[in-house]
C-alpha cells in the first residue's frame, strides 16, 4: 500500500495535508471513481505530527485501516512538515515527481482558501504541480505528465460548487474509513477538542453531505469546484435520468 517504487499507474489520486482529509472529503468520489473500474490512491502530504490528538503512529495505523476500507491501490506518505506546508520549490518538486511516477488522470485536493493553512498550501501546491509536472524539463524526477482534470473539495467552505458528486451508495463505506480515525474523532471526553473531536462534529459532516446532495436531488453528496470549465462534447450525457434541477 504504501510502496512508491511500483510504477503502476492510477486514474484518479487525491492528494491531502493530513491522513483523515481524504476521507472525510473526497472518499466518495474514489469509491465512486473505483466502481467504474479506476485505480484510486491516496498522497498525503504530512503525518499529522502535529495535531492535538494522537500520534503520527496511530495515524498511520488508522490511515492503513482507512487505506483499506476504500480499497485503495496506492497511499504514501511524503513526511512534510505539519501545520508548516509551504509553497516552496522543494515540495513542489516532490509532488511533481510523484504525479509523474503515478500519473493520474485526475487529481483531487484541498480549496487553496480552506480555513486550515496547511489545506490552503495543499491546494495551492497541487494547482501549481500539476501544471509544471506537464513540463518536459521542469526539475524534477519522472517523464512530463499533465492530469486531464483537478478537483478541489469543498470541506466547511461557503462556495458555489461546480460539480456534485451522487455518493449517496458509497457514503456508508466513507463513513466506515472516517471511523478508522478514532484518535481524531469525539471519545467521550471533555478534554482538549478540535473542529473534529467536538461531539457534534460527525453530525454536521454527515449534514454537509445531505445538503450538498440535496443540491441535485439525492441523499448523499460531494461538492467539488473546478478551475477550468468542463469540456461537453455530447451534451446528452448532461442527462442521467432524475427529475432536473433547473
Ligand atoms: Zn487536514
Amino acid at each position: 500500500m504504501t510502496d512508491s517504487t511500483d510504477d503502476a499507474g492510477l486514474d484518479v489520486l487525491a492528494i491531502c495535508a493530513h491522513p483523515d482529509d481524504a476521507e472525510l472529503n473526497c472518499a466518495g468520489l474514489l469509491l465512486k471513481a473505483a466502481q467504474q473500474g479506476a485505480r484510486i490512491g491516496v498522497l498525503d502530504l504530512s503525518l499529522g505530527e502535529a495535531a492535538s490528538r494522537g500520534t503520527p503512529a496511530i495515524r498511520q495505523q488508522e490511515a492503513a485501516a482507512a487505506s483499506l476500507v476504500l480499497g485503495l491501490s496506492r497511499r504514501e506518505n511524503l513526511n512534510l512538515p505539519d501545520s508548516q506546508l509551504r509553497v516552496n520549490t522543494e515540495s513542489l518538486q516532490l509532488i511533481v515527481s510523484k504525479l509523474r511516477h503515478y500519473r493520474p488522470r485526475m487529481v483531487i485536493s484541498s480549496h487553496w482558501e480552506d480555513h486550515h493553512p496547511d489545506h490552503q498550501a495543499t491546494g495551492t501546491l497541487v494547482k501549481q504541480a500539476c501544471y509544471l509536472a506537464g513540463i518536459g524539463n521542469y526539475a524534477a524526477d519522472g517523464k512530463a505528465h499533465r492530469p486531464e482534470q483537478v478537483l478541489f473539495y469543498l470541506d466547511r467552505l461557503a462556495h458555489t460548487p461546480h460539480l456534485v458528486q451522487d455518493v449517496s451508495d458509497v457514503f456508508e463505506q466513507k463513513r466506515a474509513a472516517v471511523s478508522c480515525y478514532a484518535s481524531q474523532l469525539y471519545d467521550g471526553s471533555d478534554g482538549h477538542t478540535t473542529t473534529l473531536s467536538t461531539a457534534h462534529y460527525l453530525e454536521q459532516w454527515q449534514g454537509r453531505h445531505q445538503y450538498f446532495g440535496s443540491l441535485i436531488g439525492v441523499k448523499y453528496g460531494e461538492a467539488y469546484v473546478l478551475r477550468s470549465p468542463v469540456p461537453l462534447n455530447r451534451p446528452l450525457d448532461l442527462l442521467w435520468g432524475r427529475r432536473g434541477i433547473v
